[in-house]
């Protein structure tokens, strides 16, 4: 076997704990990293930019998906499969209003955003825009939300 594909072997057969302690090796040194990476790409702006465009070009489906796994991930705790799961789930309607999303970015229908709970982080389920920003408006105060109800009835 070849050295690079030892390593290779070497890596798929002990993935997890090499990811571990380079995990814990990466934290124990964030800023000497952080201060290195960015000297390096100073350094080297437009190759890296140039690759960066070249590999876009060619993987746009992929960066595209792994941008939305780190957003999803980041802002709430889940992945892109676990989103689609609760699509799935809500027959790709608003939890509310029960219709598909209406409203467009960028001239395309955006996504039925994730609309969670802001003291616990737990996750409701997926909104659409006017629903989201309407218990939004409404501080999800379910007190605001019935005096709202009984306004339109007249009561
Ligand atoms: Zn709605």
């Amino acid at each position: 076997m070849k050295r690079k594909e030892y390593s290779k072997a070497y890596y798929l057969a002990n993935k997890e704990t090499i990811r571990k302690k380079s995990k814990i090796y990466r934290d124990a040194h964030k800023e000497e990293h952080k201060v290195r990476r960015k000297k390096y790409y100073k350094a080297n702006k437009a190759k890296m930019n140039a690759y960066g465009r070249e590999y876009y070009s060619k993987n746009s489906k992929k960066v595209c998906e792994q941008n939305r796994n780190t957003y999803l991930k980041r802002e709430f705790g889940i992945t892109n499969e676990q989103y689609n799961e609760m699509l799935v789930f809500q027959n790709y309607v608003c939890a509310i209003c029960c219709q598909p999303e209406t409203a467009t970015l960028k001239g395309a229908i955006k996504r039925l955003a994730v609309d969670h709970c802001h003291e616990t982080n737990k996750i409701r389920g997926l909104l659409c825009q006017g629903c989201n920003q309407a218990i939004g408006y409404a501080r999800d105060n379910t007190e605001i939300l019935t005096r709202m109800i009984d306004y339109l009835k007249g009561l």
